[in-house]
């Protein structure tokens, strides 16, 4: 598969340059080899940085939500135009399937967006009434400053979409840092950005966490940091945060219950969890991949699903057929393997699939299915953001809540069965963002996505997230 050919270069108050740090080689994950080597930036360009960000705010919060509509709307339609490329980098960089990424991520990128670029516009303020006598007092919802913006590599130009979406359209300008591994997609976009925006509204910096991220978000311009990522890294960015009193807005990981009962379609089931328990390797925060069976269903599902996860294609990107790519790293890779090994050493486990790398070049691991697997078991508490997906039989509804909700995560959730009152009075019960009934892992722009518990706080997508990038201000006029 062809790189594109394109100047990888940080995009710093709209001049493009070149990283300045170290060097950090970038992998194609599906055959080991070198990609491209990017420099990060260096101490002097984060600085400029983050300032050119505070200067381009002056005025770029007297911008209406008409102007920035219009360069959101033309963003989203020179994404599209470019789709091609953006399908081939983020296929290339992640290992994802490519036709995934053109056809599944792009488009989705495009409509975020073009949602933001409508709702900024219905937007409103409010006059809140005469609460004194003499007195009326407005709510105002304005921008609050600089943004920093941390994405994850699991789907980067996605991740990017999110944070620019919502900042840019409440009148924030942003410093984006893609992940070190991962930063092709958002280098390509700073591309299209330079082309919109004025100089210095948004900024593409890429780089380590320590090394950049952790700057970055120290500097004194920043009012809001944005991260997509690990609890602790969330943690390390709170602890930044509280020094300062920055917002913060976290989407950390999650492990998403599956609950499946007697009377649920069993096929929709094993449709589901094979498209969303492996969907992207699996690396997603919402993955179908802790899923609780019910006793009477719950050996007719271990099969079904034993059977339909082997049947899923591995492949490199451009493979005939292919439903999954690698892992995003060797690492990553063993992390994942760490965690079936230690499972498979436990008497009361059976691996009926999977369980190990596949042979050959690239990060890849076969699609896993762990039954017999128990609410104590690590591979039940813990985050493998793999292709595995473990199933613990349940006896009744009262023990399956209990068990769903003893998480640390509160992300995404769904609940499976014929009965609507069930499906309705399990979901109020849930401690999660999100709760599917019937299917899992759908997102639409207009709702929004975000976690409980330390799965973080804040939301991405829908008018709660400009709710989350603004700040709501209160102007009392004396009549
Ligand atoms: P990570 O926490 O290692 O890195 C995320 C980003 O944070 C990267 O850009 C990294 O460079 C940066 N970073 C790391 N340390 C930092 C620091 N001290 N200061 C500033 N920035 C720092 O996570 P990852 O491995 O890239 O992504 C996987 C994790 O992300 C998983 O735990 C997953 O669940 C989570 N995730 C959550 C969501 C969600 O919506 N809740 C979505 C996707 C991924």
């Amino acid at each position: 598969m062809k790189m594109i050919d394109f100047p990888k270069q940080l995009l710093i108050n709209g001049q493009f340059v070149s990283g300045e740090g170290n060097a950090e080689p970038i992998l194609n994950p599906a055959t080991g080899e070198l990609l491209t080597t990017i420099h990060e930036a260096s101490m002097d360009q984060i600085k400029l940085a983050t300032s050119s960000a505070a200067t381009a705010f002056t005025s770029w919060k007297k911008t209406t939500p008409r102007d920035r509509a219009t360069m959101l709307l033309k963003l989203a339609d020179a994404i599209e135009s470019n789709a091609e490329a953006f399908a081939t980098l983020e296929s290339l960089n992640c290992g994802k399937p490519y036709l995934a990424a053109l056809n599944d991520e792009i488009p989705a990128v495009a409509d975020i967006f073009r949602f933001f670029a409508g709702a900024i516009r219905n937007m409103t303020g409010s006059l809140a009434g005469e609460y004194l006598p003499g007195h009326t007092s407005m709510i105002r919802r304005d921008p609050l400053g600089v943004v920093a913006s941390i994405a994850p590599w699991n789907y980067p130009l996605m991740m990017a979409a999110w944070k620019l979406g919502p900042a840019l359209a409440a009148g924030n300008t942003v410093v984006l840092k893609p992940s070190e591994m991962t930063p092709l997609t958002s280098l390509k976009l700073a591309q299209l950005i330079a082309e919109i925006f004025p100089a210095g509204v948004v900024n593409i910096i890429t780089g380590r966490g320590e090394s950049v991220g952790a700057p970055m978000i120290s500097q004194p311009q920043v009012q809001m940091i944005s991260i997509t990522g690990d609890i602790s890294t969330g943690q390390k960015i709170m602890d930044v945060a509280a020094k300062s009193v920055k917002r913060t807005h976290l989407e950390l990981g999650g492990k998403a219950p599956v609950i499946v009962f007697d009377d649920a379609d069993i096929q929709a089931v094993v449709d589901g969890v094979r498209a969303f328990g492996f969907y992207n390797a699996g690396q997603d925060c919402t993955a179908a991949c802790r899923i609780y069976a019910g006793k009477n269903i719950y050996e007719k599902l271990v099969a079904e699903l034993t059977s339909a996860a082997s049947s899923i294609q591995l492949g490199e990107q451009h493979d005939e057929g292919v439903e999954m790519g690698p892992l995003i790293s060797e690492r990553q890779r063993s992390r994942v393997a760490g965690f079936v090994d230690r499972a498979a050493a436990q008497k009361h486990i059976e691996i009926t699939t999977g369980g190990k790398a596949r042979a050959g070049r690239g990060f890849f691991y076969e699609p896993t299915i762990i039954a017999g697997a128990l609410q104590t078991d690590e591979i039940v508490a813990k985050e493998v953001f793999g292709p595995v997906v473990s199933i613990t039989r349940f006896d009744d509804e009262v023990e399956v809540l209990g068990w769903a909700n003893e998480s640390e995560y509160g992300l995404a959730s769904s609940v499976w069965t014929a009965d609507v009152g069930r499906a309705m009075r399990v979901s109020a019960e849930l401690q999660y963002g999100c709760t599917w009934i019937n299917t899992h892992f759908m997102l639409v722009s207009e709702m929004p996505h975000g976690g409980m518990k330390k799965s973080g706080y804040g939301k991405d997508m829908s008018m709660y997230a400009i709710e989350d990038y603004s700040a709501v201000r209160h102007v009392m006029v004396k009549l």
